[in-house]
């Protein structure tokens, strides 16, 4: 399996939940790990506890949203280490509301520029440099990318996009040695519901799910590392996850279901 010694891994959206688990988590391998996002003191947290277990860090402020951020992280990534061998674009904001009860559509354009053009961004700019280093694009999208889910009509479809341009990109990067791995977690415990936007466009403040009954962050980030030593074209989380996904080309209106029964019981 690959190693991750000596290689420059940029993460977005390191400073919390997978994201930080993941840096974690890749961190004993003694990478050199970039890690970003908009908090600055939880960047720097994450990274102390990376050069703790054996990681070269450096942290950047960045808001994926911008196109001379996502230059920038980049840029300061390559001038630092002198390549840039893998790209984790994990940066992500949910959405927990039904459409009838949003009050402030920007919401959806809001969603739109954080998840989709918040990978698209970080991507375009590293391309070359990966493409140097045959190197590796993961992004992290979600089973909501894959299906749709009552109450995430704005977050599912960012993930549907998110993952429509990723595996064109993985067509079009076919010959170049840049594998693309499509991640699809189903709920991992982390603080995207509590800071989720609820209908009227504020944070949601609580979570629907039942927190301690899913996933950990941490089980989430080593599922994460196994596929991307073994460059997978897509790793889909949870047994149900996996299932749903041929249940449907059979029974679609079980899924809708399924996922309606999900988030009604919160795990
Ligand atoms: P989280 O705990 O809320 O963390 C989200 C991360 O994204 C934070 O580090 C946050 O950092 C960063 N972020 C948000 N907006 C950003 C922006 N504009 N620019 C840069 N960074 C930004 O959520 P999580 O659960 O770890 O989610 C990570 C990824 O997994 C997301 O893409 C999410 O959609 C996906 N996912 C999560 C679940 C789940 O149940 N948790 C399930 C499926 C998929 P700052 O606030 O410091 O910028």
């Amino acid at each position: 399996m690959a190693s991750y010694a000596g290689k420059t891994v940029v993460v977005t959206g390191a400073s919390q939940g997978i994201g930080r688990a993941l840096c974690l988590e890749l961190a004993p391998q003694r990478p050199r790990l970039v890690l970003a996002a908009r908090d600055r003191a939880a960047l720097d947290d994450a990274a102390s506890a990376c050069r703790e277990r054996g990681a070269e860090t450096l942290v950047v402020e960045t808001d994926v949203t911008e196109t001379g951020a996502c230059r920038r992280l980049i840029e300061r990534a390559v001038d630092t280490f002198g390549v840039l061998d893998v790209l984790v674009n994990n940066a992500g904001v949910g959405m927990v509301a039904r459409l009838a009860e949003v009050k402030d559509l920007s919401i959806y354009e809001r969603l739109m520029r954080v998840n989709y053009l918040g990978s698209v961004y970080p991507t375009y700019f590293a391309l070359p440099h990966l493409q140097r280093a045959r190197g590796q694009i993961v992004a992290i999208s979600s089973l909501a990318g894959l299906t749709g889910v009552p109450l995430r009509t704005g977050y599912a479809a960012t993930k549907h996009a998110q993952i429509g341009f990723f595996d064109s990109l993985r067509v079009e990067l076919r010959s170049s040695g840049v594998s693309v791995t499509v991640v699809a977690p189903y709920f991992v415990r982390s603080e995207i519901r509590r800071r989720a936007v609820a209908g009227d466009g504020r944070p949601l403040a609580r979570s629907p799910v039942r927190e301690d009954d899913v996933m950990s962050a941490e089980e989430c980030a080593r599922q994460i590392v196994k596929a991307m030593q073994q460059r997978r074209r897509m790793l889909v989380m949870t047994l149900k996850g996996r299932v749903g996904r041929w249940v449907k080309l059979a029974a679609p209106a079980l899924v809708d279901r399924m996922a309606e029964r999900a988030v009604e019981a919160g795990k």
